[in-house]
């Protein structure tokens, strides 16, 4: 393709994208098609000879499209958003254009300097202290693992990396309610998952600390070595915020690391209002949270937070002979800071993010989003065949449909089949989780451009579902 074709097809895609947004409402929210619907359309051999971009395009719309969930429409509540927004569309094709290779300060100083600034701002924003460091990561499951090798390595005296796990016998400890990316992240560090200790929660989702004491206690008299406690602000399933403050002190008396996981909740920080539910971030070591799931930068984008920049820096470090650089010690080279070596410039995106909607910007589409969340969830509350599971926290609302007629177990039945009934109708996507064994409806309020008119439309939906429920 020449520059003049480039040209001529670039302009098309910018009117398609621009297209797709206008009309993003007429798609049904998650996709329609049926196992191995878009596999089968497809040719077995791939083309031999180059095929037009015209030929490509079209197979584009018809064949890929439909097998497309629609993340960016308003009545995307499913999972946690993956939300996006045009400055940070255009900050994409840019790093996209750029092609640049970001791993160490001389292959873009740009992109090291920019990423460091951009995450100062976002430290500083969300009441983290002044004198962590940030680095942005692919996911939160590779912060989080990364918490876990320094966590490791520092406990190892650097150890570890060297002679692999020799004997020690390291325990780590997280909330029944946290995310399964911890396991995940358990299993590869080397220290297996029966070595993860799941601390029972109360009944809004949050660890309950007498007993994450009691387990650390028991294992130090155990002889095992309790290494790390991930904390989470926001669990995946109903938002429960554990005790930083409790678990803080807890961590600190053992010498144990603390990771606090905000992957979702990490962007309500931003607001002021909220950040008490990180009182006590100052014990903690490390903090990790998505700005792309609600902070309208596009996956992937996560900011990860240290307080020992040494401790992260010396578990990664790698130094052959071709990476050596007269700039070392005087800048960031960010490939020793995470898990792979070559880096996305994505820093850009943030920056035109932050850019573009100012802090209070950003702050007033949050609090617009828990605003539309709150009435919601009164509606539903005020409704006599609605209950919350859990009461509503920031976007997010866990609910079910009840009825005096049915029985516990004809209610788990009854709220699965809603909720696909719902889902089929294409209007909006919602996803669930047990919470007490109950089968719980999730609505997370968070897309972008998300506004009354689609909470209303929501609404009817849900009562439209559940009608043929009422005896
Ligand atoms: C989404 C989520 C994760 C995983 O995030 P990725 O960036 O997809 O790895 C981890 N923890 C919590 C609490 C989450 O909500």
């Amino acid at each position: 393709m020449d520059i003049a074709e480039f040209r001529k097809y670039g302009h098309q895609l910018v009117d398609w994208i621009a297209d797709y947004y206008q009309n993003v409402e007429q798609y049904p929210v998650k996709s329609q098609v049926v196992p191995g619907e878009i596999f089968d359309q497809l040719p077995n051999e791939a083309p031999k000879v180059g095929e037009s971009m015209d030929d490509i395009l079209l197979d584009f719309n018809q064949l890929i499209m439909p097998g497309i969930t629609h993340w960016q429409h308003p009545n995307f509540h499913a999972y946690f958003p993956a939300n996006g927004s045009f400055p940070s569309l255009l900050a994409e094709m840019l790093t996209a254009a750029l092609g640049a290779q970001c791993m160490i300060w001389e292959t873009s100083p740009a992109a090291a300097e920019l990423e460091e600034k951009v995450l100062n701002w976002l430290r500083d924003l969300s009441g983290l202290p002044k004198n962590w460091h940030g680095v942005i990561q692919d996911t939160a499951s590779t912060a989080t693992l990364a918490a876990i090798l320094s966590a490791r390595e520092k406990a190892s005296n650097f150890n570890t990396n060297r002679n692999g796990i020799n004997g020690q016998r390291f325990k780590v400890y997280c909330s029944e309610e946290t995310h399964s990316s911890i396991e995940k992240a358990v299993k590869i560090a080397g220290i297996g998952s029966n070595n993860l200790v799941k601390i029972p929660c109360d009944n809004q989702a949050a660890m309950l600390p007498e007993l994450l004491e009691n387990a650390i206690e028991s294992d130090i008299a155990n002889g095992d070595q309790p290494l790390i406690v991930i904390a989470a602000v926001g669990t995946t399933g109903t938002l429960g915020v554990d005790p930083i403050s409790a678990i803080g002190k807890l961590t600190e008396k053992h010498g144990v690391w603390l990771h606090i996981d905000a992957a979702y909740a990490g962007t309500a920080m931003l607001l002021p209002e909220y950040q008490y539910m990180i009182d006590g971030v100052e014990m903690a070591d490390s903090y990790v949270f998505n700005p792309h799931k609600w902070m309208f930068t596009h996956f992937d984008c996560t900011a990860y937070f240290v307080r020992d920049r040494d401790a992260l820096v010396n578990t990664f470090e790698i130094l052959p002979e071709y990476l050596k650089t007269k700039t070392e010690g005087k800048v960031n080279n960010y490939r020793d800071w995470g898990i792979p070596l070559g880096r996305r410039f994505r820093a850009l995106k943030l920056w035109f993010v932050i850019r573009h909607f100012g802090v209070e910007g950003i702050q007033k589409t949050l609090r617009g989003h828990m605003l539309l969340t709150n009435e919601l969830s009164e509606r539903l509350v005020s409704h006599q065949n609605f209950e919350l599971i859990t009461p509503t926290v920031l976007n997010t609302i866990c609910f079910r449909y009840i009825n005096d007629s049915y029985s516990e177990k004809d209610l788990n039945k009854i709220n699965q089949e809603i909720l696909q009934r719902l889902n089929d109708t294409g209007g909006a996507y919602l996803t669930h989780t047990k919470f007490s064994g109950k089968y719980t409806m999730r609505i997370v309020i968070g897309q972008t451009n998300v506004n009354k008119g689609h909470i209303d439309k929501l609404w009817d939906l849900i009562q439209e579902s559940v009608k043929v429920f009422n005896p």
